[in-house]
């Protein structure tokens, strides 16, 4: 764990990456434990200064949202009173924020970059903590893992740490046997002391678990290219949408775990994965079988063992009915990416700033993410587009609102009202 190096996620403000590059210089021979080289001295030293530094540069309702700049005492001081759990705490305060700024004006990636920063500052703080902690009580000789090996669950120490009582899942006759490495599901043996059978099976393909989760966190750390690094371009496609579609952060390490975890035990092996993204593309399966050189009949197994869920990310993109052809070739002519929002079924808003910043919403993700930049006049040709597609004939000078039935609603400003022309589509659920 010493010559773990803290990931700086891209955008992070360079104030703060400085000095976790300076504090990871020194920080070799330092720990919790240590009475001559505490770790929060040096956090005190090297991150504190740095915090208040940036907290000068941002907005005032920002600060609550960061670990160390409130009523808790400055980093160093939380880090000693508080070696393990603050990287969580500050996991949610980024929860919080993207919460409060799910207005796409208030969105701001380089500030929610520097706090996913600080999560994976504060995570490696923990790692260095003293070996002998005692656990609530539990005079620990085991340091508790903080994930399950095999999935994104606390193991049962570390949760029990958390407050976990659960009678019923740590039976009162072995709660000082506590699983250090594993979750409740994963414990390497039963209560009756019998093999698990589930720690069996995760454990004979961690290899294949450790891959995926690898691929998942190297797409989440360069969300806009193609970046699992896997080998082969259809598979990287495949995680390169899978990221997407869940919206993985590098700060989404137990859902990332959990995801890698269902990846495995569903069996999805990379073959699938180029099936469906071939799929995807629109190709039948005989065409799939020759471009794979394997048999139609293996495409069709395939398909027909892919759990629904799986199937479910490539029809992500496929062309909603609900629009025509003629309508689709407008919009691609301006900006592709917006056609292929609009039948995007988890992207439920679209939205254009003054700044020509176009903004996503997904499902189920409070934050909004941006999508690409446009100019004002594609941003005037979007608008004159669905306005003549719902019949509507566009003042200048106004606002404007149409409705495409069944399919979506937008809401225009026009110049001069705004500046530049500005949109909000919201689509209507399918
Ligand atoms: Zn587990």
């Amino acid at each position: 764990m010493e010559n773990h190096r803290i990931q700086i996620v891209p955008g992070c403000n360079p104030i703060i990456s400085a000095a976790i590059e300076n504090l990871q210089d020194r920080w070799r021979q330092y720990s919790n434990r240590s009475k001559s080289k505490p770790l929060a001295g040096l956090l005190e030293e090297i991150i504190d200064p740095a915090l208040s530094e940036y907290a000068k540069k941002i907005p005032r309702n920002y600060l609550p949202y960061i670990l160390g700049s409130g009523q808790d005492g400055p980093l160093s001081e939380i880090v000693r009173t508080k070696p393990v759990g603050a990287e969580l705490a500050q996991r949610n305060l980024i929860r919080e924020f993207e919460n409060a700024s799910s207005n796409p004006a208030f969105s701001n990636p380089a500030f929610v970059a520097t706090l996913e920063t600080l999560v994976e500052l504060l995570w490696a703080c923990s790692d260095k903590r003293a070996r002998h902690t005692k656990v609530r009580g539990l005079n620990g000789q085991r340091r508790a893992q903080e994930f399950c090996r095999f999935c994104g669950k606390p193991s049962e120490l570390a949760a029990y740490a958390a407050g976990s009582d659960s009678v019923d899942i740590y039976h009162k006759s072995t709660t000082l046997q506590l699983s250090s490495t594993h979750c409740h599901e994963h414990r390497v043996k039963l209560p009756t002391g019998k093999w698990n059978p589930a720690y069996k099976s995760a454990s004979m393909s961690v290899a294949k678990f450790d891959l995926e989760l690898d691929r998942l966190t190297r797409q989440s750390r360069n969300y806009e290219t193609l970046s699992a690094s896997s080998g082969d371009p259809l598979v990287d496609q495949y995680i390169y949408q899978y990221v997407h579609r869940f919206g993985f952060r590098p700060g989404d390490k137990a859902e990332m775990r959990n995801h890698a975890r269902g990846i495995v035990d569903a069996k999805l092996s990379d073959h699938k994965k180029r099936v469906l993204v071939l799929q995807q593309q629109g190709l039948n399966q005989s065409n799939i079988a020759t471009i794979l050189n394997v048999s139609r009949q293996s495409i069709s197994k395939s398909l027909a063992s892919t759990p629904e869920k799986f199937l479910a990310i490539s029809a992500s993109s496929s062309h909603h009915p609900g629009f025509n052809d003629e309508f689709r070739t407008k919009i691609r002519d301006i900006e592709p990416s917006i056609m292929d929002w609009l039948d995007d079924p988890n992207i439920t808003d679209i939205m254009l700033n003054p700044d020509g910043r176009l903004w996503l919403t997904r499902e189920n993700r409070s934050k909004a993410e941006l999508g690409t930049i446009i100019e004002s006049s594609q941003a005037k040709l979007i608008i004159a587009t669905f306005a003549a597609e719902a019949q509507i004939s566009p003042d200048a000078g106004q606002t404007l609102e149409c409705e495409l039935p069944g399919l979506l609603r937008l809401v225009a400003w026009l110049t001069p009202i705004v500046e530049s022309p500005t949109f909000a589509i919201r689509k209507m659920a399918q």
